[in-house]
């Protein structure tokens, strides 16, 4: 099977399963989104979505979450893994959207990374959820699923796998693909044990082929 074959099979199963995607995380505009992107690293939409509520509603924009400090951040973000770092990177966030973008998060994913707590996969979140901008962003999720099923072929960094997939995937499909894959490791094809008999991509994915399948059953007592 081509490349080219096994991005086209892939996609055409997620359009017909998986027909709606959108990021599980609850956000009113591209800054809520920022800091929900910042607050997710380590951290599950669950938990980001019960603290995010009450944290914007305090501070709903650039400006009064840069008046106010980390320590004020943190007495809302502490239930969220690492929330000391978190709170300085949301703060200092805020004061440089302030100080330099005129308290506008910035569409382009490199202008995105200057931003204090915005590495790569976060400014290609915020750039393909909120702004359609055609680039994936690489989490474990989207690393692992795509590594079995044959999109990507011996990736050793997010970097390079996004790399191939941003070569391989239609841009028209790029905003879809990115939760598409991210939904599927969640949900179906997990770290420990994807649920391969709940998966419909058994017949294209090099992962199922080469090790599942091949797994000798266990002896029955
Ligand atoms: S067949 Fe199994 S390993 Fe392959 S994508 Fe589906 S769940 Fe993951």
């Amino acid at each position: 099977m081509t490349i080219k074959e096994r991005y086209r099979l892939t996609f055409e199963y997620f359009k017909k399963n998986r027909p709606v995607v959108e990021t599980e995380l609850l956000y009113k505009d591209p800054f809520g989104l920022v800091v929900a992107v910042i607050l997710s690293a380590q951290c599950t939409d669950k938990r980001v979505n019960m603290i995010t509520p009450a944290l914007l509603k305090r501070f709903p924009d650039a400006k009064s979450m840069a008046e106010s400090g980390p320590s004020e951040i943190l007495e809302y973000i502490k239930s969220c893994s690492y929330p000391n770092s978190k709170a300085k990177h949301i703060s200092e966030m805020a004061r440089m959207l302030v100080r330099d973008f005129d308290c506008r998060v910035p569409s382009e994913p490199e202008i995105l990374q200057k931003l204090p707590g915005v590495g790569r996969k976060t400014a290609n979140v915020v750039a393909s959820v909120v702004f359609k901008k055609p680039v994936i962003a690489v989490d474990t999720h989207v690393f692992r699923v795509s590594g079995r099923i044959g999109l990507t072929i011996n990736a050793r960094t997010p970097e390079n796998a996004e790399l191939q997939l941003t070569k391989n995937t239609p841009p028209e499909l790029m905003h879809d693909a990115h939760h598409w894959l991210i939904l599927h490791g969640r949900y179906i094809c997990k770290s420990k044990k994807p649920l391969c008999h709940e998966c419909g991509l058994t017949a294209i994915c090099k992962y199922y082929n080469s090790v599942i399948r091949k797994k000798p059953d266990k002896p029955k007592n």
